[in-house]
């Protein structure tokens, strides 16, 4: 009897902790980048992908963490949907209050509008995921149960050459504690990172250091930013107005 319920207290305590932990990662996710070069030496610049026009960048998952179907779809829908969701602009303080913005939930979608657009670079437009384990393609995404020293959720990695960028390495985090949602979005701010973005300075952009956003989804400021640096800017940090 008495063993019983010092267990059930102890996985009723073991649930509060589980869930204190849950509620955190939802709020506030830390992401950093990386950008370096043949050398392996960090460079402070901007970079791009320098593909052929049409070409397809190929993304690859290694899920070291073994997340289940459900998670690994939410992963893949951050770079593939075409969805859209439409925000009141006044909640997030963007604008008056009837005023709405469009909000893309999948690189895809975002970039498929900018197919007529004129750019220095071709922004890359088209996106191929596959599943496996020996970190071919240029974008890699390697999900983990690892703990980030530094206590980041994402963390993306760039090898470059000039302001070219060869491959982009995204690791996730202690991935099983997150949930489908959560995945997603960490995905959606790091693959922003693989496309050449730096850091936002608007607390509710998907690009902000810190993804603390209710609405994790790409902004007209972080499409607006790829137009940038594609066209030429020699500048990757998301500005949004
Ligand atoms: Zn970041």
């Amino acid at each position: 009897m008495c063993a019983a319920s010092a267990f059930v207290g102890y996985s009723y305590y073991e649930n509060q902790l589980l869930a204190d932990t849950t509620t955190h990662l939802l709020e506030h996710y830390n992401s950093n980048y990386v950008i370096q070069n043949l050398q392996g030496t960090v460079v402070n610049t901007w970079v791009s992908w320098n593909l052929i026009q049409g070409q397809t960048l190929h993304v690859s998952i290694v899920n070291d963490a073994n997340l289940p179907e459900d998670k690994i779809t939410a992963i893949k829908d951050a770079i593939l949907s075409n969805g859209t969701i439409t925000v009141d602009d006044s909640l997030l303080h963007e604008g008056p209050q009837g005023t709405s913005s469009t909000r893309y939930k999948g690189w895809e979608g975002a970039l498929a509008n900018l197919q007529s657009l004129p750019t220095k670079f071709y922004i890359p437009q088209s996106f191929a995921i596959s599943e496996g384990s020996n970190g071919a393609g240029d974008v890699v995404i390697t999900l983990t149960n690892d703990e980030n020293p530094d206590g980041l959720s994402g963390y993306t990695k760039s090898i470059s050459d000039g302001n070219q960028i060869l491959k982009s390495k995204i690791t996730i985090y202690q991935s099983s504690q997150l949930s489908a949602m959560q995945l997603g979005a960490i995905t959606r701010h790091e693959f922003g990172h693989a496309l050449g973005l730096a850091h936002s300075t608007d607390p509710s952009d998907l690009m902000h250091a810190t993804i603390r956003t209710d609405y994790p989804y790409i902004s007209g400021c972080d499409i607006d930013a790829i137009k940038g640096l594609y066209s030429g800017d020699e500048r990757s940090q998301v500005m949004c107005q």
